[in-house]
C-alpha cells in the first residue's frame, strides 16, 4: 500500500497512474493500493476503476456527519468506493496528536461502513532504546483494537517510528520480532481469526530492500511512503519477486 502522504496534486496523482498503471499491469496475484490525499479520491477512484489496484484513505473522522469542521467521515470515504482507511499513522499521532482512544474510534467508525482499516503501531527511539518496544506496542493494540470483533476488515502496519522517513530500516531480526509479537497479540484477541489479518513492515522500504523484507515471517505486505511517490519505484517494490 502506497501511503502518499501531503504529496501530489490531482494533475501530478493522473501523471503517476498514467506511468505506473501499464508497469503492473496483469499483476493479480497480490493487492496493490494507493492512499492519495482526500483531494485526489474523486479523481482516483474514477481512474482506478477497472485496474487492480485499489483506493485507499489517509485518515477518517469517527463520527459520520456533524458540525466538525475540516474533518471527512467514513460514510463519505466509502461513497468515493475507498476500500482501505490507514488509521493511527504516527504522522497523525505525533502532529495531530491522535491518541489510543481517538484511534479505535477511529478504526470501530471505519469497520461500521465496511471500510477496511490498517491500523498503524510502532515505538518511538526513545522507546525502543530504553527497552520499552513490546510495552509499547502491547498499549498500542489493546487500546486501539478494544471492543474491535471484525478481524477480516483489519490490516496491521508495524511502523517503527525511527525508520519512517529516515532511510533507515528495521533490521531483520527486529521486524521479525516485532511482526510475532503483534501475531502472538492478535491472536489473544481474535483467536484462530488472527491467521487472516495481514502485518505490513512500514520504514524506509525501497526496491533494493523489499526482498529481503518480504521473505520475513509474519511479514504479508509493505506500507510504502516516499518510494511510492515514483511509480518506477513503486512498481518495482510491487513486483519485487517477479523482476529482480
Ligand atoms: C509511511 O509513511 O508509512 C512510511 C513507511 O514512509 P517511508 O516509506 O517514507 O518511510
Amino acid at each position: 500500500m502506497a501511503n502518499w502522504k501531503m504529496y501530489k496534486t490531482i494533475k501530478e496523482a493522473k501523471n503517476f497512474l498514467q506511468d505506473f498503471i501499464p508497469l503492473i499491469q496483469g499483476i493479480n496475484d497480490r493487492e496493490i493500493g494507493i492512499a492519495p490525499t482526500f483531494v485526489c479520491l474523486e479523481s482516483m477512484s474514477k481512474e482506478l476503476k477497472n485496474t487492480n489496484i485499489k483506493l485507499g484513505a489517509q485518515n477518517a473522522f469517527y463520527e459520520t456527519k456533524g458540525a466538525y469542521t475540516g474533518e471527512i467521515s467514513p460514510v463519505m470515504l466509502k461513497d468515493l468506493d475507498v476500500e482501505y482507511v490507514i488509521i493511527g499513522h504516527s504522522e497523525r499521532r505525533k502532529y495531530f496528536h491522535e491518541t489510543d482512544e481517538i484511534i479505535n474510534r477511529k478504526i470501530k467508525a471505519c469497520m461500521n461502513e465496511k471500510l477496511k482499516v490498517i491500523f498503524c503501531i510502532g515505538e518511538t527511539i526513545e522507546e525502543r532504546q530504553s527497552n520499552k518496544t513490546f510495552n509499547v506496542l502491547k498499549n498500542q493494540i489493546e487500546k486501539g483494537l478494544e471492543g474491535v470483533k471484525d478481524a477480516d476488515s483489519l490490516v496491521l502496519a508495524y511502523e517503527p517510528v525511527w525508520a519512517i522517513g529516515t532511510g533507515v530500516v528495521a533490521s531483520e531480526e527486529q521486524i521479525e520480532e516485532a511482526h510475532s509479537f503483534i501475531r502472538n497479540k492478535l491472536e489473544e484477541i481474535f483467536s484462530e481469526k488472527a491467521d487472516s489479518v495481514r502485518i505490513l513492515y512500514g520504514g524506509s522500504v525501497t526496491p533494493e530492500n523489499i526482498y529481503s523484507i518480504m521473505k520475513l515471517n509474519n511479514v504479508d505486505g509493505v506500507l510504502v511512503g516516499g518510494a511510492s511517490l515514483d511509480p518506477v519505484k513503486f512498481s518495482k517494490i510491487v513486483k519485487y519477486d517477479i523482476e529482480r
